[in-house]
């Protein structure tokens, strides 16, 4: 700042200007050399932690699945205790629910903790839960934030996670170089829980979309019309969405969609009801109106229980077709 006021001349400006991008670039690589551990290496915490130690983090990992442990340590990471990952800068979580993240935290905190490890917890959980986990973390003198994601796996794989940040500004700064490393949008959503809100809120919308294209679909089909013609309509009206454009449910209609591979890979049928289930019960609390939520959360449930919840949540539209055909 100070440099910026004595700056006169166009030269000096430029002089400043290279000195401030060295010195962010300094920071920059400073972040690049954390020790980070890192809790839960399953589908999608096992890429993530890959991607960190090609930036060039020292990755301290623990899972309760030997073979997720291995498959990360063959990539240069260290296994772990809780007693060992407590003592790192950074620490993540990406595990699958609240009850298994919050036992966690208790299990962390009862270490001899590093006071200025940040903790990001990036599972998908309730958002009140985050707000009793922050309150631990913090009576051990620690931070910690929610940066719960979208994207899915092959947004781990790749790095090109969305990441919802809830918790302070200056906690949002100290993470940020860090989810960069597996992601390549890093928004901060407000105070604790507000990641997770932003997470639940919009799938609960993908979820409903998805539905939605899957029940005009299967109308304009059974009517008649040729099914590339209907989707060709919808995605230059006011149909449009992610569901009918990039991921429409009926087989041949995009490449890519797991609709063309018997509803295989994608985003689980398991996971999205269990999305559901935590948006209807937030909603339930705040006495906020979801009732296409808990429509959704109540169809994906009906899905699950006839097998269908390891099938891609688009499996839904097959669903209807074969119910319309009884
Ligand atoms: P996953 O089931 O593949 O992985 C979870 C891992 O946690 C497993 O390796 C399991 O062994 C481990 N684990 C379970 N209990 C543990 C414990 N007590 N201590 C240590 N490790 C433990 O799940 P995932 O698909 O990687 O999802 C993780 C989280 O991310 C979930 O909350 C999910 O809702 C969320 N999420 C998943 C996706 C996706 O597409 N898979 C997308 C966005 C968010």
């Amino acid at each position: 700042m100070a440099l910026r006021v004595i700056a006169s001349s166009k030269n000096i400006k430029n002089i400043v200007k290279t000195i401030e991008g060295n010195f962010m670039r300094c920071l920059a690589t400073a972040a690049d050399n954390k020790n980070i551990g890192f809790i839960g290496l399953g589908n999608m915490g096992g890429h993530m932690a890959t991607n960190l130690m090609k930036k060039g983090h020292k990755l301290h990992v623990y899972d309760v699945s030997k073979p997720a442990c291995e498959a990360v340590r063959a990539k240069g990471a260290k296994i772990a205790d809780l007693s060992e990952i407590a003592k790192m800068d950074y620490v993540i979580t990406m595990l699958p629910n609240n009850d298994i993240v919050y036992n966690t935290f208790e299990e962390l905190m009862k270490k001899d903790i590093n006071k200025n490890a940040l903790f990001i917890d990036s599972s998908t959980i309730d958002p009140n839960v985050v707000k009793s986990i922050q309150k631990i973390v913090k009576a051990k003198g620690a931070r910690f934030v929610d940066a719960p994601v979208s994207g899915g796996v092959p947004g781990a794989e790749q790095a090109t996670l969305t990441f919802m940040v809830g918790g302070t500004v200056d906690e949002y700064n100290a993470v940020k170089p860090v989810l960069e490393g597996m992601g390549k949008r890093i928004t901060h959503c407000g105070s604790y829980g507000m990641g997770q809100a932003a997470k639940l809120a919009n799938n609960m919308m993908l979820a409903i979309s998805m539905i939605g294209v899957s029940e005009a679909m299967n109308l304009a089909i059974r009517l008649g019309l040729d099914a590339q013609t209907f989707a060709d309509i919808i995605n230059s009206s006011t149909g449009r969405c992610w569901s009918s454009e990039m991921y429409n449910p009926v087989p041949g209609i995009v490449k890519t969609a797991p609709a063309n591979f018997g509803y295989s890979g994608g985003f689980s049928t398991d996971l999205i009801t269990k999305d559901l289930g935590l948006a209807s019960g937030v909603a339930t609390a705040s006495n906020t109106p979801i009732p296409m939520g808990a429509l959704a959360h109540q169809i994906y449930r009906t899905l699950k229980s006839q097998g269908l919840g390891n099938k891609d949540f688009s499996v839904v539209y097959d669903f209807m077709k074969n119910e319309s055909n009884n």
